[in-house]
């Protein structure tokens, strides 16, 4: 099984994202697709059954005194998964190693699947906490991005990608986690990573934006 995320990031109005939905037509697969909306998006959009949703966030409490935040009990329900520790949430809501796998515990105790995505330099110490937290990494998707590579039009080569994703499985102590790539994939490069042995997915920003450019990431299956 392979994975597709787009991840929209802070962008379209409920009106934008209905109007998205109604022009996405990928082709027929048995992989995954998956959207990261925003919540403003979900329970409001009803995507059609061959894709899931995503959240972007998620309160790393329990539901409580907690102003401003959405807990993984209340997405329970609207979303299949959830990103947790992107580079954006990490630098900009001040997302720790301690809080993504806080959030990991509560994500899994909905039933909600994490997608934890990675970067170095940082890489073994996120793995690290994890597993002081869990214990054991299972039933979650890592999501390998280097910092260089997003937004910027300069992928990582997918070989690297393929490298650090074997070590990943190495460092959880899991040869069976999907480790995805994402950095910079567009309809030209995406065959480059999913052809790599430890790479099941791709995780997709700016070029997810576009439906039809969405689309062609997507690989018939
Ligand atoms: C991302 O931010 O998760 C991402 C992969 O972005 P982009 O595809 O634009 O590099």
């Amino acid at each position: 099984m392979q994975y597709f995320i787009a991840n929209w990031k802070q962008n379209f109005s409920l009106k934008e994202a209905q109007e998205w939905f109604s022009r996405f037509a990928p082709p027929s697969t048995k992989d995954q697709i998956i959207v990261a909306t925003s919540h403003i998006h979900l329970g409001s959009i009803t995507p059609s059954p061959q894709l899931s949703l995503a959240a972007q966030f998620v309160s790393p409490y329990d539901n409580g005194a907690h102003t401003g935040q959405i807990g993984a009990q209340q997405l329970r329900g609207l979303v299949d998964y959830c990103l947790v520790g992107h580079s954006e949430t990490r630098k900009d809501l001040q997302e720790t190693d301690q809080l993504v796998a806080q959030k990991v515990r509560l994500l899994q105790k909905a039933n909600i699947t994490p997608i934890v995505c990675l970067d170095l330099p940082y890489l073994e110490s996120q793995i690290r906490v994890l597993l002081l937290e869990l214990l054991e990494i299972k039933n979650l998707i890592f999501a390998y991005e280097p910092l260089s590579a997003i937004g910027t039009g300069q992928s990582e080569s997918p070989q690297r990608a393929n490298e650090i994703a074997f070590k990943i499985t190495t460092l959880a102590h899991n040869r069976s986690l999907p480790i995805l790539y994402g950095g910079s994939v567009d309809p030209f490069n995406v065959t480059d990573y999913l052809s790599q042995e430890y790479i099941s997915g791709v995780l997709v920003g700016s070029a997810s934006l576009d439906p039809e450019e969405f689309a062609k990431i997507i690989k018939p299956s």
